[in-house]
């Protein structure tokens, strides 16, 4: 793969300081961390730098806090990761300024300083010059592992990493090859399987995805928006508006590519979006007034379950259904259980299709799950990331 970049291995680290900026952007409940996986793919790279006698300055977002809020402090995630590491880590009182500069330089090889959350200073979504030296004021190195913000340019993934010697982290490094591999050389037949809840925001990869893949699956809610534009009623489904026009040019454009594109044939209906709701099969996929479509049904399940066994490669993103509702759950654990047994290389990205395969303990049956939405989306439409091309030495 050409790449303007260098990687972490690559980084004269030892008796260094490095601003590692990671992905640890984690859901909370009660204070406390509730699911660590986006912790755990930021140790490689933490570990490797600590071993080889740097001392790392760390630092992440936290959800969306407009300025100070002590509730979105990085205190439960300085725990959990000094648990993980099996190390000491500090957290410093703020995000940067003279007290967070010196407990920085007091920093030894082989320890971590966690810097307050980033999202505290406005610095970092207006990528703020000031705020992006005072970043780079911590450090000698800066390594950029957080794959998941890689789409945004923010002073902690793009500014900073003008102002110090950058490299790409060994989580980054996976993402972007693994993704660039799909994108660019797959083994073939292509197979991407794509569901959730908006069509919008996967338009692009679509798109995209019509030029280069041999099948694509069309599921979850996003179906209803193509239903629509087809004259197909689709009664109380949750039918995105916008998505239609888009839907609608997608057809277009799949009757002269030489990608097949599915849609679902059958239907599993309900009432409402609740798990307790009545519920009935369609066999078929005109919804009548007073139900809803929630799930793909077992012959479209069956269709795509085939598809994936035949593929060379599969890219999963977005349920097959409201699976989080038991009874809406079985499309997309169909899916997910083929995708985990497939032969073909397989692909996941996108927060609620990597739950799914959480949920159904399939997580480690996967080639390579992505921790980037919104990145792994735009990559794969082949746009530059931000925080990539400022890595980039000329
Ligand atoms: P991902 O995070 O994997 O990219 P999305 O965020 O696009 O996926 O969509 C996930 C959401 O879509 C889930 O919360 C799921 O409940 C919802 N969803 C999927 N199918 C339906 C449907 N038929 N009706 C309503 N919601 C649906
Ligand atoms: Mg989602």
């Amino acid at each position: 793969m050409s790449q303007g970049w260098a990687g972490v291995c690559d980084a004269p680290f030892e008796g260094r300081r490095v601003l590692v900026r990671a992905d640890l952007n984690v859901p909370l409940a009660n204070g406390e961390v509730a699911d660590d996986t986006r912790i755990c793919a930021a140790l490689p790279t933490i570990r490797l730098l600590l071993e080889g006698g740097a001392a790392v300055v760390l630092v992440t977002h936290l959800d969306r806090p407009k300025g100070w809020d002590p509730e979105l402090s990085m205190a439960p995630v300085a725990s959990r990761l000094a648990g993980l590491l099996g190390a000491p880590v500090e957290l410093a009182p703020a995000v940067v300024g003279d007290e967070v500069r010196a407990r920085a330089e007091a920093t030894p090889p082989g320890s971590v300083l966690l810097l307050e959350n980033s999202r505290f200073e406005a610095g970092e979504t207006a990528n703020d010059p000031e705020f992006a030296a005072a970043l780079a004021e911590l450090a000698d190195l800066y390594v950029n592992d957080a794959f998941g913000a890689a789409h945004r340019a923010h002073a902690t993934t793009e500014g900073v990493a003008r102002l110090l010697p950058g490299y790409a982290g060994l989580l980054l490094e996976r993402e972007l090859e693994e993704l660039t591999h799909v994108r660019d050389n797959p083994e073939r037949p292509l197979v991407v399987v794509l569901g959730g809840a908006k069509v919008s925001g996967k338009i692009g990869v679509l798109a995209r995805f019509l030029e280069l893949a041999d099948r694509i699956l069309i599921g979850g809610a996003m179906c209803f928006s193509f239903f629509r534009a087809q004259g197909i009623a689709t009664g109380d489904s949750l039918v995105e508006e916008a998505g239609v026009d888009l839907a609608r040019d997608v057809l277009a454009r799949a009757e002269s590519s030489e990608c097949e594109l599915l849609l679902p044939v059958d239907l599993i209906l309900g009432r409402s979006f609740a798990a307790a709701t009545e519920r009935r099969h369609l066999d078929g996929v005109e919804v009548p007034d007073g139900w809803m479509g929630l799930d793909v049904g077992p012959r479209t399940t069956a269709t795509y379950a085939e598809a994936i066994a035949e593929a060379g490669t599969v890219l999963w993103n977005g349920p097959m259904g409201a699976f989080e509702l038991e009874p809406f759950a079985a499309g997309t654990r169909g899916v997910a259980e083929a995708v985990a047994a497939a032969q073909g290389k397989t692909i996941v990205g996108g927060g609620d299709s990597a739950a799914a395969l959480a949920a159904f303990g399939l997580a480690d049956q996967v080639d390579w799950l992505s921790t980037g939405g919104g990145a792994s989306l735009e990559l794969l439409e082949g746009k530059e990331l931000p925080g990539v091309a400022a890595l980039a030495r000329p």
